[in-house]
């Protein structure tokens, strides 16, 4: 499912891109063409200017100065005195050039375009206009002006075969260019779209994991009371029915308790709890944990030690229950996972705008690839499933209350062995939540 989504969001993301690089180029073609195309106007009119001054101020104009001005032989230069053909014209100019110039005659008669006259003011834009004829377009104009009572009327035709050539040659590679970026943009898209839904699709494999887990845990109680009832129903002896009993209540405080933590996870998870967030000491919390489980510790043979450090207040606007909780899930831990004989250590401190607080165990560890799964709903190290009441639920807890007070929980190794939980909050800062007064 998701790879089809995938490829429709890497489709959709790289046609809307390669259409935006489509119009940027559309229109950096067409403001170079435009500046193409006044360059050579530009260049056409420069040309004009001199040919009319040469035609004023030349006593005689000789066939290199003809051709001179012709710049390529794909340019015309056709010159009239007092209406009649001037010699040099007739002498360079092919038939072909003279029917091109005919036909030019004609279209400024049929147009009504006279010729600029130089002594006139006028714009000579407007008078410069485009031709066409086969393929060939040229930019044209037709000039008139007096010299010793002779009227010199000349038509200078100038090929924009070049320009074209350019043009073409331009486009072929600016759409070249926009082709390769249709692969690039199509990989580029694949990539970024795998990557925003690799999220996603994490969520949905924990999502089933956590339905797997779910399912799994709540089908063996019921499994135990199927089976008690129907021995129950059979009638059996005092004492058999006794050891039912009791197995069946066992197994309701283990349904209790992974529902009222799959609870506690939902509604932390979904910001629901009341959080009733005041200025808790943490060092008096931590003191007052201690104090509760060092019987507990002692009755597995187990040192809980308490260390409080650092020159701070440990004033900590947290809500102290849910901290609490937290705090007790690590020790909870802590003393599941070490060996009788070992120690467990309650650690506080202050660095760098921060709270520290750890959970020191010389137990048995966890591996550094196990480290990374250990906050993942339900997931439990295979070695420590034996531990029936716990549910791998402890941690994904522990790590919500923490980000909801704007902080973070983090595993290392203990020297010599063993693990070190750290939990990291901010220092007197208040938490962003909706529904804080
Ligand atoms: P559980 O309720 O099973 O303890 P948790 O979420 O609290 O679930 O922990 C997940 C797993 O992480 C545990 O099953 C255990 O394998 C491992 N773990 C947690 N704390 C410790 C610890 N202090 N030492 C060794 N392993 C631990």
């Amino acid at each position: 499912m998701f790879h089809k989504v995938q490829l429709k969001l890497s489709f959709i993301c790289c046609l809307s891109t390669t259409l935006i690089v489509l119009v940027i180029i559309l229109c950096c073609l067409n403001v170079s063409e435009k500046k193409m195309y006044d360059q050579e106007k530009a260049l056409f009119l420069l040309k004009i200017n001199t040919i009319s001054s040469d035609l004023y101020l030349s006593e005689s104009i000789d066939i290199n100065w003809y051709i001179r001005n012709l710049i390529t032989n794909k340019n015309i230069l056709y010159i009239e005195v007092n209406g009649t053909p001037a010699t040099l014209s007739s002498l360079i100019l092919s038939d072909k050039d003279f029917s091109l110039i005919s036909d030019i005659k004609k279209y400024l008669q049929n147009k009504e375009i006279n010729p600029y006259n130089l002594t006139n003011s006028s714009n000579i834009n407007q008078k410069i206009f485009e031709y066409a004829l086969d393929n060939q377009k040229f930019l044209v104009s037709n000039t008139k002006l007096y010299k010793s009572e002779q009227e010199i009327t000349y038509i200078y035709l100038y090929s924009l075969e070049d320009f074209y050539f350019n043009v073409k040659n331009q486009r072929i590679l600016f759409f070249g260019i926009w082709f390769f970026s249709i692969l690039i943009l199509y990989l580029f898209s694949h990539i970024f779209t795998l990557n925003a839904l690799k999220p996603v699709i994490q969520n949905d494999e924990k999502q089933r994991h956590f339905i797997a887990f779910a399912s799994h845990e709540l089908r063996s109680p019921l499994a135990v009371f199927k089976t008690g009832l129907s021995v129950l129903k059979n009638k059996p002896d005092p004492q058999k029915t006794k050891r039912i009993f009791s197995l069946m209540e066992n197994e309701m405080s283990r349904m209790e308790r992974l529902i009222q933590d799959l609870l506690c996870l939902t509604k932390v998870e979904n910001a629901k709890l009341n959080f009733d967030f005041e200025y808790v000491n943490l060092a008096d919390l931590l003191k007052s944990v201690h104090e509760k489980y060092v019987t507990i510790a002692k009755q597995k043979n187990i040192t809980l030690s308490l260390s409080i450090s650092g020159n701070c207040s440990y004033d900590c606007l947290c809500d102290r229950q849910r901290m609490e909780q937290a705090i007790i899930i690590l020790l909870d831990n802590a003393l599941s996972y070490t060996p009788s004989g070992q120690n467990v250590s309650l650690n506080i401190y202050c660095s760098h705008k921060k709270y520290y607080i750890q959970v020191i165990d010389t137990g048995i560890g966890i591996s550094d690839s196990d480290k990374e799964k250990i906050f993942d709903k339900f997931y439990q190290v295979d070695s420590s499933r034996k531990h029936k009441e716990h549910f791998g639920l402890g941690l994904s807890i522990a790590k919500e209350i923490c980000y909801s007070h704007g902080g973070k929980i983090s595993v290392n190794d203990t020297k010599g062995g063993g693990s070190t939980f750290t939990i990291t909050l901010p220092l007197r800062k208040l938490p962003h939540y909706k529904y804080l007064s």
